[in-house]
């Protein structure tokens, strides 16, 4: 066996880690913003049935153009959208991935507002796009004229917008999202990721007046469908056509396309938890604000609060309970997913446990 250093790896990969959060088997899993709802047992017979008529085709290659399952999207999101307005790819991390191959690469960057989603810089990474951040305000929130200025300095071709944005919770109304597309050239790609959660307008609203805006979406948060494996984008027919340049061939298996169409025509059942998850996530903020943490509000399914003096002991205690969260966010800071009523109250009892030890001990 060789040491990775011995090979001959990229030089920018050299030392990298593979990234991700631990995933550990515990009782309490509030990590990775998941819904905690598993589906029903007749919904369960009903994907296992379609994978098993995936099976008298086999031997052949998938759809490669995933076409029931980009109709079976359209459908979903409304807006007018067609199939030709939608791409799909395995989670919306692929999306991405599509987007900054066919719009970044060498010599051109993408801008962002940090903190933000801490994969992206690694998709940048990989398709060899200059990663640049701005910073977001004391709040969280995205000034416009300060990222203009920023998207003027720096001309990137792709800007990304996360809303509401993880790991803060933080949405970007639809005026300053209107001004960043009509200011600039480069390819807006909204993500949406947490959308459903939110009680504001999507950005799907502005897609008509802005050729170049794009969506994206996935049915692994709200939608119950992590596991599964599905992201989605909706924009204008040439963005998806410079997509299907860059993918894999018959990048989405029959089963994957399957299964997906299967939870669209379950929507309801599978987002019918989506509004106590919000309900959940707001009681959650109040009754940490109650007990003195610094809370930022939030508009999707999980919250990111402190402030700690040393933040890995927190999740560490909580973790010697049995309950997973998430060391992320603001210095200081941790991030909790809204899970059952039974979980969030045992994050409750815990925090309340090991509070005396670990909570602001500054003044
Ligand atoms: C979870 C998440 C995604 C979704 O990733 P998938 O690959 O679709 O599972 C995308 N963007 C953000 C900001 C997320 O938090």
């Amino acid at each position: 066996m060789s040491a990775l250093d011995d090979l001959p790896i990229r030089d920018d990969l050299r030392g990298a880690e593979p990234y991700g959060a631990p995933q550990l088997i515990v009782p309490v899993v509030l990590n990775v913003n998941e819904n905690p709802y598993p589906p029903s047992e007749a919904l369960r017979r009903e994907m296992a049935e379609a994978v098993v008529r995936t099976g008298a085709t086999m031997n052949r290659y998938p759809d490669r153009e995933a076409t029931g399952l980009r109709s079976a999207l359209a459908n979903y999101l409304g807006h007018g959208l067609a199939v030709n307005n939608i791409w799909a790819a395995n989670g919306s991390n692929e999306v991405m991935t599509h987007l900054l191959t066919a719009f970044g690469g060498p010599g051109r960057s993408v801008l962002t507002f940090t903190p933000t989603y801490s994969m992206y810089p690694e998709y940048a990474r990989n398709t060899f796009t200059r990663y640049v951040t701005v910073p977001r305000e004391p709040d969280f929130t995205i000034d416009a004229a300060r990222a203009l200025e920023a998207i003027d300095r720096h001309r990137p071709t792709l800007v990304l917008v996360t809303t509401p944005n993880n790991p803060t919770g933080t949405s970007t109304p639809l005026e300053v999202i209107d001004r960043l597309c009509s200011a600039t050239d480069a390819i807006v790609v909204v993500d949406e990721a947490y959308q459903e959660f939110s009680r504001g307008p999507s950005a799907l609203e502005l897609l008509r007046h802005h050729p170049r805006l794009v969506v994206t979406r996935t049915m692994s948060k709200a939608f119950a469908l992590a596991g599964g494996r599905v992201g989605y984008l909706a924009a204008d027919p040439a963005i998806v056509d410079a997509c299907r340049i860059v993918r894999l061939p018959y990048h989405l298996s029959s089963q994957t396309q399957a299964l997906a169409e299967v939870a669209l025509r379950h929507a309801d059942e599978l987002l019918a938890k989506v509004r106590d998850l919000a309900a959940e996530t707001r009681a959650f903020q109040e009754w940490l604000v109650d007990r003195g943490y610094d809370v930022v509000p939030s508009d999707a399914n999980f919250v990111c609060f402190g402030t700690f003096p040393d933040r890995h002991a927190v999740w560490q205690a909580l973790l010697d309970r049995g309950i997973l969260i998430r060391e992320t966010g603001p210095e200081g800071h941790l991030r909790a997913s809204a899970g059952t009523p039974q979980d969030m109250a045992a994050l409750r009892t815990a925090l309340d446990e090991i509070d005396p030890l670990q909570k602001q001990e500054t003044q």
